[in-house]
Formats: structure tokens, sequence, C-alpha cells
């Protein structure tokens, strides 16, 4: 495990038990400095899962299909 800052030290984020979290390496360096993605099915830019702030069963469903 690697610690992820939640917005990145080159965006001025802080070391800090607020915006740090533990993420496998991969996960870590896959993310790198990003803070948003596009939601593969409706292409809206959205906010990255902040641990800290959100829940996980809010953030993330299941789609029926
Ligand atoms: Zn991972």
């Amino acid at each position: 495990m690697s610690f992820d800052h939640i917005h990145p030290q080159s965006k001025g984020g802080a070391t800090s038990f607020e915006n740090v979290c533990l993420a496998c390496r991969s996960c870590n360096e896959y993310k790198s400095d990003s803070t948003e993605g596009q939601d593969p099915l409706t292409g809206e830019v959205v906010p990255l899962f902040n641990p800290r702030m959100q829940q996980w069963s809010e953030h993330f469903c299941t789609v029926a299909r």
C-alpha cells in the first residue's frame, strides 16, 4: 500500500490525515494527480471518490441491466 493524496500535492494538497488515504501502488499511480473522471455511462465529468468525505455505499452502486 502507498499513501494517496486525495487532493494532489502537485495541486497544493497537504500531507495530513484529512487528505491522505491508503491505495495500492498501481491504483495510486493510475490515479496520478486526477481529481475527477468521466462517467462511462453518461459521459459526465465527475469528482473522484473521496474516502474522507463520502460513503462507499452511497458513491458506488450497482446498476441493474
Ligand atoms: Zn488497486
